[in-house]
């Protein structure tokens, strides 16, 4: 069953729009949320992450804006910068023919900008909860006109300890007010506050195998931890992945990853909760215009980034619960294209992958990691393919005469194999640090209250932040684990 934009009640200048930006179905997700929004009800939305929650929000949203009158509108609140960024992005672009204005307002950007752009009269603001509480309470920012309010990846917000926060910018709403609330899971206490804040709200949920795996291939490697590293590089040769994202189970990991990948020749970068905000956005943007090839991660970090094109997914840490490892995947095998994933998991992390399976209801694949003769083989394979299109397509008049010269000192193989050789990517062994991870902990039942999988400064039990000086998550682990440094042997 496929549904038009036009059916779901959809006016002309969003038509427009939609058109223009390339969608020609509505998602199961669309579908069910945008015909309940446009009648003004509560809305409770659940669906994977890149299954188009921005426009289900978005759509009806935009339709109530009125862009005449000088007022604020609608509030989106999104948990973190990049995330406000990123809907600001798609809601400009929803909203440029009925020409509503929307204005992104999150910590790190300069207070005083933002206090001049919310005097341009923005209809629409999609801020950052912290950000947002601190130009209400400079009165910057009033919400007394907000006839909408959109919370986006609702469960990452009350991981991150901002229930709070958004019952402060909430008490600023009007009562009577249109409350969309958007989320990949739905735990309880997300539950608990849909009835707090919303009235008879609607619940639309899409379940996530109708959306999630059908074209992304997915395997597991059985592997102990320390031969993890050399591992992935060969996988990294031999599969030769466009773009591949490496998720790592903390901030530390995805440090010692992103630069021993450096060190073995790799173009990557890690994006990370304690990273500046211009480090993670300019990593960001080298992935998305492919300037580098790897983007290691860590959960949060990656949570709900739209990036497309990812055609490979490796946990290198086996993912703490059946919900992260959905989302870890989602970013591969987007709009119909094929991904794959790749999941370490070490002897002790066994039951982890079999409870990922029964919630999934999809058995992995095992694979065989390459061995380095394989790995080399790959990567002569790619050069093969490269001098091959070189012959086919590119005037090649300029080279011959070097070739006919050379041709009369060697034999024409001699001269081939050395240009192969030079064109192949040859296994660096350069040796790498990486701190040994503790095998992730099984949590029965997954799901849930997942805690701060980021680390950073929160308090893991009341989930609330604590301003400063609690210790990071994986730090509290290693002190009973005993974590020693290791020097990797490359073989
Ligand atoms: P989510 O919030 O569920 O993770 P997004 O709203 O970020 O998903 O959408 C993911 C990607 O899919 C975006 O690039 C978006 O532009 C695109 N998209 C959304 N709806 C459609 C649609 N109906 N047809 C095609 N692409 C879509
Ligand atoms: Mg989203």
């Amino acid at each position: 069953m496929t549904t038009k934009f036009q059916d779901l009640g959809i006016s002309e200048n969003l038509m427009k729009a939609i058109k223009k930006m390339g969608f020609e179905e509505a998602t199961p997700i669309q579908a069910q949320t945008i015909p309940l929004g446009l009648q003004g009800k509560d809305i409770i939305g659940q669906a994977q992450t890149g299954t188009g929650k921005t426009a289900a929000f978005g759509l009806p949203l935009t339709e109530k804006i009125d862009s005449d009158s000088q007022s604020i509108q609608g509030i989106i609140i999104a948990p973190t910068r990049e995330l406000a960024i990123q809907v600001s992005e798609e809601l400009y672009k929803i909203a440029y023919y009925k020409r509503a204005r929307v204005l992104p307002i999150y910590g790190g950007q300069d207070i005083n900008r933002q206090i001049r752009a919310l005097k341009k009269n923005p209809h629409i603001i999609v801020g950052t909860p912290g950000r947002l509480l601190d130009h209400i309470n400079r009165r910057t920012l009033k919400l007394s006109t907000v006839h909408t309010v959109v919370l986006d990846e609702a469960d990452e917000m009350l991981n991150m300890g901002f229930i709070e926060d958004i019952e402060a910018i909430l008490s600023n709403v009007p009562e009577e007010h249109q409350t969309l609330l958007f989320s990949a899971t739905m735990p309880d206490p997300i539950r608990r506050i849909a009835e707090r804040f919303m009235k008879d709200p609607e619940l639309v949920k899409v379940k996530a195998k109708e959306v999630t795996v059908p074209n992304i291939q997915q395997f597991y490697i059985d592997i102990q931890e320390k031969k993890k590293f050399d591992v992935l590089t060969r996988l990294l040769d031999s599969q030769s992945p466009e773009l591949a994202i490496i998720f790592g189970r903390t901030k530390r990991r995805v440090d010692e990853l992103s630069e021993a990948l450096t060190l073995r020749g790799y173009a990557a970068e890690g994006i990370h909760g304690d990273l500046s905000q211009a480090r993670r956005m300019s990593a960001l943007r080298k992935f998305k215009d492919g300037s580098i090839e790897v983007l290691v991660a860590t959960d949060v970090a990656a949570r709900g980034l739209d990036i497309s094109g990812v055609t490979h997914v490796y946990n290198f840490d086996v993912p703490q619960d059946p919900e992260s490892y959905v989302h870890r995947i989602g970013r591969t095998g987007r709009a119909g294209k094929n991904g794959m994933a790749m999941t370490f998991v070490t002897p002790r992390e066994m039951d982890i992958l079999k409870n990922i399976e029964r919630t999934t209801k999809r058995k992995m694949d095992r694979m065989k990691p390459p061995t380095l003769d394989e790995a080399l083989e790959s990567q002569q394979t790619v050069t093969l393919e490269k001098l091959r299109s070189a012959m086919e397509s590119d005037n090649l008049a300029f080279y011959t005469k070097a070739a006919e010269q050379l041709l009369e000192e060697f034999d024409s193989e001699t001269i081939i194999a050395a240009a192969i050789k030079l064109m192949t990517k040859e296994p660096n062994q350069a040796p790498v640090r990486l701190t040994e991870e503790a095998p992730a902990p099984f949590k029965k039942g997954g799901g849930g209250y997942r805690g701060k999988r980021d680390g950073g400064n929160y308090n893991q039990r009341s989930g609330k932040k604590t301003g400063g000086h609690s210790r990071p998550y994986d730090k509290n682990r290693s002190s009973s684990q005993q974590r020693r440094k290791k020097q990797y042997s490359s073989q």
